[in-house]
């Protein structure tokens, strides 16, 4: 085990074992507006922009189905009352802890879950806006949020544009964990062509900020081959098993969540694989499913108990400092 990570302080989840959610989001409306909404309604119309959203959801619709998950809530209530239902969520499944990449702001996030010991946020907010590295360590410093979250394929230009280099170093003196989304966004009737689509896009960023680690989510999300390779270039690269993975379906080869941890792990080794599952909205709350899905497929994968430990809480509180 590397130095410094215990999980035998941690209390044991509901499946046995303690449990970090390295992936989730705190379900509130995103107080930034849409960059790609205003541009496309811009150019092509609002009507045009309406059908895609309701193509959008008519995608969600089918695996939620699938799922057999209830259908996301219109109606977001007040960032008081998300905390509290879920800390009944963390309680209810014993969760050593989750943190919330997303939350409506850096602000909103950091005041809904003070006070609340097993909710961590991430920072969220565009690398490419003025005075972004300035915000990430207000974020940190002040707001006392705990790592970055990027979604590549929707930014205004390359994630290894030099612009950016600032908030990686704000990222790298702060020691706090930068989770990057590649891939295909948003599920089906999501975006899945953009300059950033690709993983690899990273690899300069990774190489110039070696003492940052940076975190891939979903396996990749499409892109499982690049990722590897990536991680397989960069030490201080990552990779979150979080989402329904819904991606693996159109892939032109088998795969299986069983076969994806087996090759990260054989590939990257125990140490840079963080569970995840993307919960979010109610009512679902805490997506059980991908838990059981997830803990089959790592026991399945021949993965000791030890290296399991690391995979769903250990790593976790090693970049998080917990
Ligand atoms: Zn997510």
């Amino acid at each position: 085990m590397p130095d410094g990570v215990r999980t035998d302080g941690m209390r044991n989840s509901a499946w046995g074992f303690p449990i970090i959610d390295f992936h989730c989001h705190f379900p509130v409306p995103d107080e930034a507006p849409d960059p790609a909404e205003a541009a496309y309604v811009a150019e092509f119309g609002e009507e045009k922009w309406v059908k895609l959203r309701a193509d959008w959801r008519w995608y969600q619709e089918q695996w939620w189905a699938r799922y057999d998950f209830p259908f996301p809530e219109d109606l977001e209530p007040e960032p008081e009352v998300q905390a509290r239902r879920w800390q009944a969520e963390v309680d209810s499944a014993s969760l050593e802890a989750v943190v919330f990449t997303t939350g409506g702001s850096n602000r909103t996030l950091a005041g809904a879950i003070d006070g609340y010991e097993r909710m961590l946020g991430f920072a969220h907010h565009d690398p490419f806006a003025p005075g972004a590295a300035a915000e990430l360590r207000r974020a940190i410093t002040e707001d006392g949020l705990r790592g970055f979250k990027v979604i590549a394929p929707i930014l205004s230009g390359p994630i290894d544009s030099p612009e950016l280099y600032p908030v990686w170093a704000v990222a790298e003196e702060l020691g706090v964990p930068v989770l990057i989304h590649f891939g295909t966004n948003d599920g089906g009737g999501g975006t899945a062509w953009h300059e950033n689509i690709n993983p690899l896009r990273l690899h300069s960023v990774a190489k110039a900020f070696t003492n940052a680690t940076f975190v891939i989510p979903h396996f990749g999300c499409g892109y499982p081959a690049e990722l590897l390779q990536l991680a397989w270039a960069c030490r201080n690269v990552s990779v979150d098993t979080s989402g329904n993975n819904e991606w693996i379906r159109w892939m032109p080869y088998d795969l299986s969540l069983e076969s994806l941890f087996r090759r990260f792990y054989e590939t990257v080794g125990p140490e840079r694989i963080l569970f995840g599952s993307d919960s979010a909205s109610f009512p679902r709350g805490l997506a059980r499913r991908y838990y059981d899905d997830q803990i089959v497929a790592v026991a399945a994968a021949g993965i000791p108990d030890s290296d399991r430990d690391l995979i769903f809480a250990g790593n976790a509180a090693r970049l998080l400092k917990l």
